[in-house]
């Protein structure tokens, strides 16, 4: 099968620590592999300095903003989008909607959870998804940051998948009632290629992918939901990665790929 897909909304720059190459490089290799456009969305900088190791720092947003504009000179062939991914807070939403989406003109910002709050504090969703209890966290925090109406769509909603082990009926009901919310609030989720680079893990049922998570998305059929299908690039040559496999993904429960106006 061999599917056409010309659009990435999700990619970073070495700002956030883990990711290597700058925004003309990403610009520069998605020219060279055929897109048309491409966004940014490296993880934001936060006014509060939380999560400081995975993210830029406040002083360097205005690089990467103008990091983007001078792109979008240097690659005229390329519709190149400003965004951000992000982590929704109560705290940060004066900082995401005034200053980001605002003063700063950014075009759109995706949300993701990456960290879960449980009781008083966050958790990481890498290896932090064990129990029921940490499961029901995921989603409803995943929910709430829906709700919010700041992100153009949802990175990776099944992220959970890399460390709740069982499609048991619990993951099938957290499953369900994130399908539900989004297909509600028309908000469209992703069906992320870097899930499918970060190694397999072992589960009861044998290897597979932390994510995408073949029967959440196989139970996305059952909703009227959109899809969007990115790479989530963290070095240049993964501009397209794993793009052609998650295209096959939503063929193969033909799921409706979203048409994003950012
Ligand atoms: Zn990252
Ligand atoms: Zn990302």
């Amino acid at each position: 099968m061999n599917i056409k897909f010309d659009k990435n909304y999700h990619t970073h720059t070495y700002r956030c620590k883990h990711a290597s190459g700058d925004v003309a490089d990403y610009c520069q290799a998605a020219v060279e592999s055929g897109l048309s456009v491409l966004g940014i969305s490296d993880h934001t900088a936060l006014p509060d300095h939380r999560w400081s190791n995975v993210r830029m720092e406040m002083e360097e947003l205005p690089g990467y903003s103008s990091a983007i504009d001078q792109a979008r000179i240097d690659f005229p062939e390329l519709t190149i989008i400003k965004g951000m991914e992000c982590e929704y807070a109560a705290e940060y939403v004066s900082f995401y909607q005034d200053t980001l989406l605002g003063e700063l003109q950014f075009d759109y910002l995706v949300g993701a959870a990456h960290y879960i709050p449980v009781g008083n504090s966050w958790k990481s969703s890498f290896g932090g998804i064990e129990s029921v209890a940490d499961l029901r966290a995921y989603a409803n925090y995943l929910i709430q940051s829906m709700e919010s109406g700041l992100f153009a769509f949802m990175a990776h909603p099944d992220l959970f998948g890399n460390s709740y082990q069982s499609w048991d009926k619990e993951a099938i009901a957290a499953s369900r009632d994130i399908l539900a919310a989004a297909a509600a609030l028309r908000i469209p989720l992703e069906i992320n290629g870097l899930g499918m680079r970060r190694g397999k893990v072992n589960t009861p049922q044998g290897k597979r992918n932390p994510y995408p998570w073949l029967p959440f998305w196989e139970m996305a059929a059952d909703y009227d939901i959109e899809v969007v299908i990115n790479s989530d690039a963290h070095r240049p040559k993964d501009i397209i990665g794993n793009m052609q496999e998650a295209a096959e993904i939503a063929e193969k429960f033909k799921l409706t790929s979203a048409v994003l106006q950012l």
